[in-house]
């Protein structure tokens, strides 16, 4: 096959567009494979859509080599399902909602637990039906608050979604580990640097879940890593809580003026200078710092929370919202704070002088969730809900007593893993899957049962695994490409061959022209710059250079001496082969 530039449906740029972030989305759209349509929404062009196809195929490849059967649902979807699960409300602003024409309420998939649940129940009812295996590679909407780079994270996508349907959990298990090694299959051949970590399950409920994170320094995520091989993105890392201490030696609480000390670093001057310690000079991981939040829950109702962390760590937005989903977080305004006038800002503490402050039973009625190092014993220094005051040698389980933990501190480098195995590392990266466990979940709200052996009906055990397939495009074009443009591996390159006709004259673009044919009549996808007139040889070579296609034959000057150059985009080396050689030669290159 031979695609002629002169008229392929492609404009390269030579400046990057403006709203591009990241290499990928400048270099994709420069290159001419994609073109924005609206925030968040991309066309492929020619030469995008073949390079989205090759990972498509790859990806279907391993899903048919497990024996997981492709089918295709549509993705303008009727409600009552996703009411059935309630994820029409759970959902909130982040799915795509219409009506039709007599006003019945649709939404455009995000994500299909609900009808692949139901197919399965409306065409089977027995266990000698399962375990069955779907999937579909189908476009997903989603109103990403933040779309960003992007086909990173867009509001139109490509998903594989597969789910798994089982009679028990061992089989369960079974379908879990077969979908696991197919993605270890389908991120080593799209040559993808990746770690499987453990995730939380979020909205979609469940239990086992790991996401297969590429490492990437434009990615959202964040994981961890220890050296004897715990691994866990951000959200899901938990902390080892200490053994609670005796506190029958600590000082009764008592509050100190600390004027003009809202923060934790002024905080712990003053108190390094009016009340120095003996043992050792105050840190900020001495005092506690107490959060307040207003939670919107998926119906709409808000509720206030106050966390408590160690005042040597931030509060860690996205590992708190990892906690709470699909209830959304933010944080309380001052107008809001003025509901409360126990609360003083900057001073704000649990509890103290008789008074209790935070806490369902308190004064305020505000739940009061705590880090897990706030065990029974630990002495802190924290507000004292007076202006210009701090109460000191306040003790967990002593002197306040909070509505429970939760996991909302930030994790940093060093922190020990919770599983004994070693200090955290920390690492950027992106979600290119996810694999996990839902049980029972969809099934039951939806009434997936089958016959088991006994004749008696048991609900169906559902896994759900999800690939973003458009998103490995750019997650590839991260990882190959250098300041001349990209640099596609082999087996996902929109061609195998780009052909350069350097020059000028009738002759040579008729030995190009042969070289071309020459190479395709030979099996290999040719991408050939036939484009005469005024571009210029050092325009094409750019062009070849920005598109990426791994080997470039130039057919120039060397025509001449009988000889073509043959080219390795990435590492630059250069060969020159006699023209009546080039066809073995580039196809003993291009198949290795
Ligand atoms: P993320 O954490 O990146 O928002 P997610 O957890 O919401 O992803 P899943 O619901 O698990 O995503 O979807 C399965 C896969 O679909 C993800 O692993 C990711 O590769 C892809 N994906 C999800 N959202 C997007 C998006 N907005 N744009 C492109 N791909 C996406
Ligand atoms: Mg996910």
């Amino acid at each position: 096959m031979i695609l002629r530039l002169s008229q392929l449906f492609v404009r390269t740029l030579r400046d990057d567009p403006a709203d591009a972030e990241v290499p990928s989305h400048r270099l994709l759209v420069r290159a001419g494979y994609i073109r924005r349509a609206a925030p968040g929404i991309y066309t492929w062009l020619p030469l995008g859509l073949r390079v989205y196809r090759k990972v498509e195929q790859i990806v279907r490849d391993e899903m048919d080599g497990i024996g997981a059967q492709e089918l295709q649902f549509p993705a303008l979807l009727p409600k009552e399902p996703y009411e059935a699960t309630n994820r029409w409300t759970e959902y909130g602003d982040g799915i795509f909602r219409l009506k039709d024409r007599k006003g019945a309420d649709y939404l455009l998939g995000p994500t299909h637990e609900e009808m692949f649940t139901l197919a399965v129940k409306d065409l089977y009812s027995s266990y000698k039906d399962l375990p069955v295996w779907l999937y579909q590679i189908q476009t997903k909407y989603r109103d990403e608050a933040r779309p960003r780079a992007g086909l990173m994270r867009g509001r139109e996508f490509v998903m594989k979604d597969s789910y798994s349907f089982d009679v028990d959990d061992a089989g369960l298990e079974r379908s879990y580990e077969a979908h696991r090694a197919a993605y270890v299959r389908i991120f080593d051949r799209l040559g993808f640097d990746y770690a499987i970590v453990k995730a939380t399950s979020g909205a979609m409920g469940g239990s086992r879940s790991e996401e297969f994170l590429a490492r990437l320094d434009v990615g959202e995520d964040t994981y961890v890593r220890s050296p004897g091989g715990y691994a866990a993105n951000v959200e899901a890392v938990t902390t080892l809580a200490p053994e609670p201490l005796p506190y029958d030696d600590v000082p009764a609480a008592h509050a100190e003026d600390t004027p003009a000390t809202p923060t934790i670093a002024t905080l712990v001057d003053h108190l390094n200078e009016a009340f120095p310690r003996e043992d050792r000079p105050w840190e900020a991981g001495d005092t506690l710092k107490n959060v307040l939040l207003v939670l919107t829950h998926p119906d709409g109702s808000r509720e206030p929370l106050a966390v408590g962390v160690p005042g040597d760590r931030e509060v860690d937005q996205k590992r708190l919202e990892g906690q709470l989903e699909p209830t959304t977080v933010e944080p309380m305004t001052d107008e809001e704070m003025k509901a409360f006038p126990a609360l003083v800002k900057g001073y704000i503490g649990p509890a103290h002088g008789g008074r209790t402050v935070l806490g369902e039973e308190s004064e305020t009625g505000i739940r009061y969730l705590v880090d897990p190092r706030v065990v029974t014993g630990t002495r802190w220094v924290t507000g004292a809900n007076v202006d210009g005051q701090h109460v000191i040698d306040l003790v967990a389980g002593r002197d306040f007593t909070p509505d429970g933990t939760i996991e909302a501190a930030e994790v940093r480098a060093g922190d020990p893993a919770p599983d004994g195995s070693g200090p955290l590392e920390l690492a950027r990266g992106i979600e290119m899957g996810h694999v996990f466990q839902l049980g029972r979940k969809y099934a039951e709200a939806l009434g997936l049962q089958v016959l088991d052996e006994n004749g008696k009906l048991v609900t169906v055990t559902m896994g759900s695994y999800g690939i973003g397939v458009s998103r490995a495009v750019p997650v590839i074009a991260e990882y190959n490409h250098d300041d001349a443009g990209l640099v596609w591996p082999r087996e996902i390159s929109p061609a195998d061959v780009h052909v350069v006709a350097a020059g000028k004259g009738e002759e040579l673009f008729a030995a190009a022209e042969r070289v071309a044919e020459g190479l395709s009549a030979a099996g290999l996808d040719v991408l050939y710059d036939d484009r005469a007139g005024k571009v210029s040889p050092g325009v094409k070579f750019k062009d070849a250079e920005l598109l990426g296609v791994p080997t470039i034959v130039v057919v120039g000057k060397g025509l001449a001496d009988g000889v073509v150059e043959v080219k390795d985009r990435r590492s630059g080396e250069r060969e020159d082969v006699a023209v009546d050689d080039v066809v073995a030669r580039v196809t003993q290159v291009v198949r290795g």
